[in-house]
């Protein structure tokens, strides 16, 4: 019986892989995830779960599956992105391949381990509704490899949620903190002259150097502040343009920055803070310059005493999991759930993250079966224990 159920799980995902649900964003032409999510939907229907779509973007729609257990008031989520990155240089991305415990194929481990993974607990619990406690709901979302429209989407209807589960690769680790981000330009603006007379002018790129002077200044705080689970925060300039021809002093330097963010950190007011810091920097330079916001993402800080977190920990004792609670330092669709709508949320499924991405994706597939047991495991116990 058990047996049965773990081929079935696999075999869930290997039918997943062989469906391409490229983001458009990364592959000219690639059709998104409406195969994928048509697949899923006609798996649902199949099992006699609820199912409808919600449209995102043309052609594309987040799938949100319900299953009703007589527990209105309590209502776990699990969440998993349907789209990948491009095949890029993958051989057979779309041919799963088991080599040993592992399974290749495009998604395998980002993430359609964890979906595949999450669509059979779904349809498990359909026919076991009695071992529940709470109601369960599914979104099957797209577009979160390039601006996690399909989660905002989601998030826009403001269904009741008491915990959710977000699986992406953690090695069956329980993730409750990852890092956020900020992403920003700096723009220096001086005046152009020619370049035998620079006195005339006014060096943006010059101007510029004294900008990375504060950032470079800045890491020494960034390396004091250190949380217990993410490490600490970081800062990185990733671009620099400035200068239009070798002999004119140039008027306009920009560079890109990224910044990390630990739990505890909030994006608007780091970025506020930066503001600030340095303009008092350099004040009394006369430096012009502007701060433009590229991307504002928070990091993901679940109270360890949430109702999510200790299901999760019971079913990690149940099934010999990792049971120690564990950061990330990168981002994830839970952080957005967790600040945004205030759901205790963790970020927990199988493969690693090291993964992801690559052009040699895998999933171990004894950590796709046991996910899909300790989702199992996490739905019995979730609004079993004293409520918080
Ligand atoms: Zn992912």
């Amino acid at each position: 019986m058990q047996a049965d159920k773990q081929t079935e799980v696999l075999e869930l995902l290997e039918a997943m892989i062989a469906i391409p649900s490229v983001n458009p964003a990364y592959e000219e032409g690639a059709e998104g995830e409406m195969e994928l999510s048509r697949f899923i939907e006609q798996r649902c229907r199949a099992a006699g779960l609820s199912v409808y779509r919600q449209p995102v973007l043309p052609n594309r729609d987040n799938l949100i599956i319900e299953l009703k257990t007589g527990h209105p008031q309590r209502t776990l989520l699990f969440e998993a992105h349907m789209d990948t990155v491009s095949l890029g240089g993958m051989p057979n991305p779309l041919q799963p391949r088991r080599e040993g415990n592992r399974l290749y194929g495009r998604g395998a481990c980002d993430t359609k381990g964890a979906l595949a993974a999450m669509l059979h607990t779904m349809e498990y619990f359909s026919l076991h509704r009695e071992e529940l406690q709470a109601d369960l709901l599914m979104c099957a979302s797209v577009d979160e490899e390039h601006a996690y429209r399909g989660l905002l989407a989601f998030m826009d209807l403001d269904l009741p949620i008491q915990g959710a589960v977000v699986g992406e690769p953690t090695n069956l680790d329980i993730v409750i903190a990852h890092k956020g981000c900020v992403r920003f330009e700096v723009e220096t603006l001086g005046k152009a002259a020619h370049s035998s007379v620079p006195w005339e002018g006014r060096n943006a790129i010059t101007d510029m150097m004294k900008v990375m002077e504060y950032l470079e200044r800045s890491k020494g705080d960034l390396e004091r502040k250190v949380h217990p689970l993410c490490g600490a925060p970081t800062l990185s300039v990733g671009t620099i343009h400035g200068g239009s021809q070798i002999n004119i002093v140039p008027d306009q330097c920009v560079i890109k920055v990224d910044r990390r963010l630990i739990p505890g950190e909030r994006p608007d007011i780091v970025l506020n803070e930066i503001r600030k810091e340095l303009a008092a920097f350099l004040h009394g330079q006369n430096v012009q310059f502007a701060i433009h916001e590229l991307l504002l993402d928070e990091a993901l800080d679940t109270p360890p005493e949430s109702e999510v977190v200790r299901s999760a920990l019971a079913a990690a004792g149940r099934l010999g999991t990792n049971t120690a609670l564990c950061g990330a330092s990168y981002g994830s669709d839970a952080s957005k759930l967790q600040q945004r709508k205030g759901i205790p949320s963790i970020v927990f499924g199988p493969g690693s993250i090291q993964q992801a991405h690559t052009d040699e994706e895998w999933v171990p597939m004894d950590e796709v079966e046991l996910a899909a047991e300790f989702y199992k495991e996490l739905a019995r116990q979730f609004g079993k224990s004293p409520r918080r």
